[in-house]
């Protein structure tokens, strides 16, 4: 197969909110033509929605809504098995079983194209998953091997520096929004929550605006803890934000059946509460309607004006 004439779509959903543009770059490198997915919209939710079970979470039902809108037009699509991003901890299990959830979800068949991201066995897992993607798109396994060093491994480790470009045009009064990267940047799930904040004149921080390394030291006691990958950016976001003077707020959107959340949020909660700042929850799945949703955030925002 040449490489030029395959093509590999790229999910718009989950990880691809932090690391996108590096798979990109990654396939890019390598002579492969990619194809990301259209940003979320109701089709794409319905279609993610009827092919999961209804305890899955939401962004993983969308992730599969984003697959299927890709079938028809890509030759093979990347699904990432993210296993471990630092030191011991492992990251949510919806991550490390992706790839699997859709064999058995998406009754039409999809090719796709899996590499592990596993700091804890880095030449193990990875290498072989490499290997096999390798093969796959008719690469040598070497050059692949040396792109991904070059454009995953050190872009994608928890704590690694972030460039906090999806935020931009502070200038009101701080508010905090706390959330999964695939919910607070997807307009669709999120309700445009960012922009309504910033139409009513508040300058909106995310866990993008902080120093990776910085999060991972304030989110102590939960660093290298199993299962904590995932919840470790809004902990860290959380723990560093309250201590700043003057934040009028903190929001945390949060998805239905998230099961980091319904701990990671417990914690941030508490401390939150003892410090005395605002804080509201915003859960959303495929039924909330913005209506009720733009009515709960509207009081919220009359309380701390
Ligand atoms: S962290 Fe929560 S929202 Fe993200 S994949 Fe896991 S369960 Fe789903």
């Amino acid at each position: 197969m040449k490489t030029g004439s395959v093509t590999v779509g790229i999910p718009r959903g989950l990880i691809f909110y932090d690391h996108g543009r590096y798979w990109e770059s990654f396939f890019k490198r390598l002579g492969i033509k990619t194809i990301v997915s259209q940003k979320t919209n109701s089709f794409i939710l319905n279609d993610g929605v009827v092919c999961c079970t209804n305890e899955t979470c939401l962004p993983v039902k969308v992730f599969h809504g984003h697959i299927l809108s890709l079938t028809d037009v890509a030759d093979y699509i990347f699904v990432p098995r993210y296993l471990s991003v630092s030191g011991r901890e492992l990251c949510c299990p919806k991550l490390c079983g992706l790839a699997d959830m859709i064999k058995y979800n998406i009754e039409k068949q999809v090719k796709t194209i899996e590499i592990n991201i596993n700091t804890r066995h880095l030449k193990k897992d990875t290498c072989q998953s490499i290997r096999q993607a390798a093969e796959t798109l008719g690469i040598n396994y070497h050059k692949m091997l040396s792109v991904f060093k070059d454009t995953i491994v050190q872009n994608v480790s928890f704590g690694a520096p972030y460039h906090a470009n999806h935020v931009s045009g502070n200038t009101g009064r701080p508010i905090v929004v706390l959330g999964h990267s695939y919910m607070i940047y997807d307009e669709y799930l999120s309700m445009g929550l960012i922009q309504k904040l910033k139409n009513k004149g508040f300058s909106v921080f995310t866990p993008a605006n902080l120093n990776g390394y910085i999060k991972k030291m304030n989110a102590e006691p939960f660093v290298d803890k199993f299962f904590f990958n995932t919840g470790l950016e809004n902990l860290g976001a959380a723990f560093t934000y309250m201590n700043l003077s003057g934040i009028s707020g903190v929001i945390y959107l949060s998805p239905f059946a998230c099961g980091v959340d319904s701990l990671t949020l417990e914690f941030i909660e508490r401390k939150l509460f003892k410090k005395g700042i605002p804080f509201l929850k915003l859960t959303v799945d495929e039924h909330t309607g913005e209506a009720g949703f733009d009515t709960r955030l509207e009081a919220f925002l009359d309380m701390i004006v």
